[in-house]
């Protein structure tokens, strides 16, 4: 019997293939993970041009895996969204990231918002609870929670999606466009929707500088923004001459590696206590 077990195991192996034994593996491990502790949430800053100041901070999630470390969001997530497990993960996020900045602000540490990624797949009636629920545990403001969503989510063009997205709306929230101009989108869902921010994907501030053409359009990005009233912030910023061409050309808010990537909230505290004695 023994024998046969391990010829069934490589049967089973070659069948499948090593990725895909790999790929099972972290399904299992993944259904685990929130209930074994392994999820974190890092925060990016982002810089207020006008004052120096942080003013928020984008909450992403990793997965400290004990075999492999800190896994990053684009291998897990995904997955997540294949096995139905992304409602779950994001709702932790929310109240990870609702939790941790009613304590930052019970501390005395200047921070008005956090941002939390929405997936396309959270996008329902519940999310609604969800959120008022992350909010009322925490005591946290309604107004220092911002949701991003993707342009996805504003194409679907369901009555649902309209109905939930004006409901957390209707709660306080902040709702962001993250990503923008990246996604096969019309322009009407920018006036159609309640949004209060949009983020100008780093592919195109990483583009600033190649052309003038490029240079152009980012510019008229931010016009569009600043004429709709969208808040508008610039992600992906790592050189000071996009820094110094994104405020010259009327960007307030600085999202980047220049001031900092993603870190854990203990190493967040530091910047904040800085900035916070200005
Ligand atoms: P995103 O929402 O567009 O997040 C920005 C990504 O750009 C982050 O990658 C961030 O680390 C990276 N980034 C920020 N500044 C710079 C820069 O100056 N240079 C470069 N090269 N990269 C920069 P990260 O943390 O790996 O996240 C990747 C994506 O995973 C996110 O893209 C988001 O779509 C998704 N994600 C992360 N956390 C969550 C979550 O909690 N829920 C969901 N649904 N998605 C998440
Ligand atoms: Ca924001
Ligand atoms: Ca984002
Ligand atoms: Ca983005």
């Amino acid at each position: 019997a023994k024998k046969q077990g391990k010829n069934n195991y490589l049967f089973y192996d070659s069948a499948m293939g090593a990725a895909g034994v790999e790929r099972l593996r972290l399904e299992t491990d993944l259904r685990r993970a929130i209930e074994r502790g392994q999820m974190v949430l890092h925060y990016q800053p982002q810089v207020d041009t006008h004052t120096g100041n942080i003013i928020g901070a984008e909450a992403l999630m990793r997965w400290e895996h004990p075999e492999q470390g800190l896994i990053p969001p684009y291998k897990f997530i995904p997955i997540a969204e294949e096995i139905g497990l992304i409602s779950q993960l994001g709702n932790w996020g929310l109240n990870e990231a609702c939790r941790q900045l009613a304590e930052f602000q019970a501390r005395g540490l200047e921070l008005s918002r956090v941002s939390v990624n929405l997936s396309a797949l959270q996008i329902s009636p519940m999310l609604v609870s969800d959120v008022e629920s992350a909010l009322a545990q925490s005591g946290l403001d309604a107004s220092a929670l911002e949701l991003e969503l993707t342009e996805g989510i504003m194409m679907d063009g369901s009555q649902d999606t309209v109905v939930t997205l004006q409901s957390l709306k209707n709660i306080g929230v902040r709702l962001s466009i993250d990503d923008f101009g990246t996604g096969y989108s019309s322009l009407s869902y920018l006036t159609r929707f309640p949004l209060d921010e949009l983020k100008i994907d780093r592919s195109f501030v990483m583009d600033i500088g190649k052309s003038q053409r490029n240079a152009n359009l980012v510019a008229a990005i931010i016009a569009m923004a600043n004429s709709l009233n969208l808040e508008l912030v610039a992600e992906g910023v790592e050189t000071g001459s996009q820094y110094q061409f994104l405020t010259e050309h009327g960007a307030a808010i600085i999202q980047g590696y220049l001031f900092s990537k993603p870190v854990p909230a203990d190493a967040l505290i530091p910047m904040l206590k800085e900035r916070s004695f200005d």
